[in-house]
């Protein structure tokens, strides 16, 4: 049995304190602010992947689906052009989607984004092993950016609404990766899903599930740094009290918070991957516009984004109409993933292995990237990398 300290009750944390104490180790959380969920406090947040919690939730008790109402977002994304066409995707239907297209845009049109989607595909098929943090992935994705594949469809209409997957989420689709053709097709293949109480009852289960299999958790702890000693992590100092002592210490805050002579490591990604450079941009609450709003005139909240172009070719902005009010967010850099936008960002991330023996890095400022489903996983990689006691 390890001592192990988690650094951050975000959803990152959450995940890998629940996995650690199943395996039987000696957890603690140390979280800085006064409660645990972290950005899962922020807007009903739909999710794809829902295999990634599922998995978690099957191996340390009940199943996902007893404890959570997890529910499909159904239409699934709403598009409105700026000459106010509404364009209404149903969710995991590729042959609803066709048709949506086809009614909305014109016959062809549905076939067009059957392409994109089949370009996904090929996309997913390449990048998932690294994804998932297998060692030896030797991804070949496809070449080119977004761009370049929004360029190639005949429909001018549907080049922003293809572009807005890199748009809404700070990238700039003329240097993001034609890869991020994976997005639309995870929301069609797998669907999209949000938990009917928000995602904020995701994080106090995985909490009351932590707890109950023996791990701690400690709110209002913010911590400095880890402790390195003899080449290992030691502990953790935290910032106003005395270190704890630590044999394995995942970092789930964000890596830019940890000192430089730590985050200048170079990393690697089970061995293969080198660390990237240290500019990619913390998703921290300070970056995200995140409003809510009373919203005039909902009869039915859903948490389907409304992703609505704006006439000046200018970024498409993201708005829910949730139980509470209207939420609106303004491409958040770093919120889901790939903010950094390069063809290459998925291979800079810092790693969730580093180079100092005991020391892992889990969330959304490390590999695989930001957005719940790869959150999860980076927690995944490194419970797997640690494993039982
Ligand atoms: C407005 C908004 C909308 C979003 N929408 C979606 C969506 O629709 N779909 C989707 O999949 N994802 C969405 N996301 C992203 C998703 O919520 C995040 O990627 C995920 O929750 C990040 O989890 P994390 O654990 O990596 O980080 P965080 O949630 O940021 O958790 C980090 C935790 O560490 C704590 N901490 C920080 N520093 C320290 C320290 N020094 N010592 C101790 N504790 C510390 C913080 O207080 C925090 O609790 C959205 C995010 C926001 C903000």
């Amino acid at each position: 049995m390890a001592r192990v300290v988690v650094v951050g009750a975000g959803l990152a944390g959450l995940c890998s304190a629940l996995a650690l104490a199943d395996f039987g180790h000696d957890v603690t959380v140390l979280e800085a602010a006064g409660t645990h969920g972290g950005q899962l406090a922020h807007g009903p947040q739909p999710f794809t992947l829902p295999a990634v919690l599922r998995d978690l939730f099957r191996k340390t008790g009940r199943p996902l689906e007893k404890e959570l109402d997890v529910v499909p977002v159904d239409p699934a994304v709403r598009w409105v052009l700026a000459d106010g066409t509404e364009i209404t995707v149903p969710n995991a239907s590729p042959s609803g989607a066709r048709r949506t297209f086809d009614d909305a845009l014109g016959r062809g049109s549905g076939a067009q984004w059957d392409a994109v989607v089949a370009h996904g595909d090929r996309s997913w098929r390449e990048l998932r092993a690294l994804v998932m943090g297998h060692a030896g992935a030797k991804p070949s994705p496809p070449s080119g950016t977004l761009r370049d594949v929004a360029a190639s469809l005949p429909e001018p209409r549907l080049r922003p609404i293809l572009e807005s997957y890199a748009t809404r989420y700070g990238a700039d689709p003329a240097t993001a990766p034609a890869a991020l053709t994976v997005l639309p097709y995870l929301e069609q293949t797998f669907g999209v899903w949000t938990v009917a109480d928000g995602v904020s009852a995701l994080a106090a289960v995985l909490a009351s599930r932590a707890a109950e299999r023996g791990a701690t958790f400690r709110y209002g702890v913010p911590i400095a740094r880890p402790i390195v000693d003899g080449g290992r992590v030691t502990g953790v100092q935290p910032a106003d009290d005395d270190a704890v002592a630590a044999d394995v210490v995942v970092w789930a805050a964000q890596p830019s918070l940890l000192p430089p002579d730590l985050a200048a490591d170079p990393l690697r990604l089970l061995g293969r991957l080198r660390r990237g450079p240290a500019s990619i941009p913390p998703a921290t609450l300070g970056d995200v516009d995140a409003v809510v709003t009373p919203a005039a005139g909902v009869t039915e909240p859903s948490a389907t984004p409304s992703v609505r172009f704006p006439d000046d070719g200018g970024p498409a902005v993201v708005t829910y109409d949730t139980p509470e009010g209207r939420v609106r967010h303004l491409t958040p850099p770093g919120v889901h993933g790939v903010a950094a936008g390069r063809v290459t960002a998925l291979f800079r991330r810092p790693a969730n292995v580093t180079r100092t023996p005991g020391l892992y890095l889990a969330g959304s400022g490390a590999h695989p990237g930001p957005g719940i489903p790869l959150v999860a996983l980076s927690a995944a990689i490194v419970t797997d990398h640690i494993g039982r006691a």
